[in-house]
């Protein structure tokens, strides 16, 4: 068996273990300390636009406390893109809400503007004004922002953005997770950067921030005993992991270039080929970290399905896009505005290995085993369609049967 080549696997800068040494030569073993801040601190600064940061047990966590943040309760309505990670739409259920998914658009995948607004219409007729919106950044792609604040503004429904896999990518040269009312992140082994588990939430309103640090230890009192008045979670992100987070923020500009890399390899190295479509950034507005290299197969000439079996018995790993929420059986019941843009996109849609740790002997076996499904099943048509080489064909099969 071949060498597993990953499809996005942690990968560990220099400074990583200082970290978490401190962290154990000082005893800060706990769900706080001083790598808790200093995470919150550089991703502030990273982040810029004077946002605030709760480094938080993982980015579903901070998405549950968004929406507990915001209000959202039994009964209330939550629109989220229809086309993401279970993540992002899990915390609206938490709350007792029901999620509304909206479509895609296809230039960036992500929420489509006018589905969004349809959506919003429909419900205020409905009597359901949506509670808040969200909008996610898909693979890394900054989602329509401009377009889908305005909307936002005009019926004054608040925005979370879920950038759990957007780290690093920028709309309008502005850090994504910026825009909305909160954002979140997410630190998960196979995020661009990890702290084994663990995520964050962002806003300029240092009061949101402020309250999700409190609800996210439990919820206590200023009292001299445990008193609490609210219902809490214990979701705050352990001084330990946090370590790691620190170190790898040193590293995160060289993950970023790395990933973008990546797409730019796989784009060049399979710019020849016959029905692999790329998404690159839709304008000079659209700076994606490129997280996954996502591509779409439109061939009549090798199904998706080729790809990926052959990829698998290389022990190379790829994984079909995100299936669209309003086809899970989970939320089958939910509503859902769109036009099966997501549905398109994920019967055609494969991500490639894509990890900042591939060397490029790794990029080279995942091209290269492409490149042979694409010709095998092209020739192999090519005979098909030919009657005299048909013919030539069954008698060569014949005859190696009989030797
Ligand atoms: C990973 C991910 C999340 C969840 O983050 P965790 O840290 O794993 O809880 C949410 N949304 C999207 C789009 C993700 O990819």
């Amino acid at each position: 068996m071949k060498e597993k080549i990953w499809l996005s696997s942690p990968h560990m800068g220099e400074k990583e273990m200082k970290y978490v040494q401190e962290a154990f030569a000082t005893n800060w073993i706990a769900p706080l300390g001083p790598n808790v801040n200093g995470l919150e601190h550089d991703l502030e600064a990273y982040l810029g636009n004077d946002v605030h940061v709760a480094a938080l047990s993982s980015g579903t966590a901070a998405l549950h406390l968004a929406l507990v943040i915001l209000g959202v309760n039994a009964g209330d309505e939550v629109i989220c893109q229809s086309m993401t990670f279970s993540a992002s739409a899990n915390p609206i259920v938490y709350q007792g809400a029901s999620p509304v998914f909206v479509d895609s658009e296809e230039t960036t995948w992500n929420m489509s503007p006018e589905y969004l607004e349809e959506a919003i219409q429909d419900r205020i007729r409905n009597g359901k004004k949506p509670k808040a919106i969200i909008v996610v950044h898909l693979y890394g792609m900054p989602a329509r922002m401009d377009e889908i604040m305005n909307i936002a503004r005009r019926y004054e429904i608040p925005v979370i953005e879920d950038a759990a896999e957007a780290l690093g990518s920028t709309y309008k040269g502005r850090a994504v997770g910026t825009f909305g009312d909160m954002g979140i992140l997410s630190f998960n082994g196979n995020k661009i950067i990890t702290t084994s588990g663990g995520g964050a939430l962002i806003s300029a309103n240092e009061e949101y921030i402020k309250e999700a640090r409190f609800l996210a230890t439990q919820a206590r009192d200023h009292a001299p005993h445990y008193q609490h008045s609210q219902i809490g979670y214990n979701y705050r992100m352990s001084n330990v992991c946090a370590g790691i987070g620190r170190g790898q923020m040193e590293v995160l500009p060289q993950r970023v270039a790395q990933r973008r890399y990546n797409f730019d390899f796989y784009k060049q190295a399979l710019a020849d080929v016959d029905g692999i479509q790329f998404i690159a950034d839709p304008g000079k507005d659209f700076y994606s970290n490129h997280w996954l290299t996502t591509v779409l197969i439109d061939s009549d000439e090798y199904s998706i399905i080729d790809i990926q079996d052959a990829l698998t018995e290389d022990n190379i790993d790829c994984r079909p896009l995100w299936k669209p929420m309003h086809m899970q059986p989970v939320f089958k019941h939910c509503l859902y505005y769109g036009n099966g843009i997501s549905e398109r996109l994920f019967d055609k849609g494969l991500c490639l290995p894509s990890g900042s740790n591939l060397t490029e002997a790794e990029l080279n076996r995942v091209v290269a085993r492409i490149g042979e499904v694409v010709n095998v099943k092209k020739s192999f048509k090519n005979i098909a369609n030919n009657p005299i080489s048909c013919v030539t064909f069954a008698l060569v099969t014949a005859l190696t049967m009989f030797v």
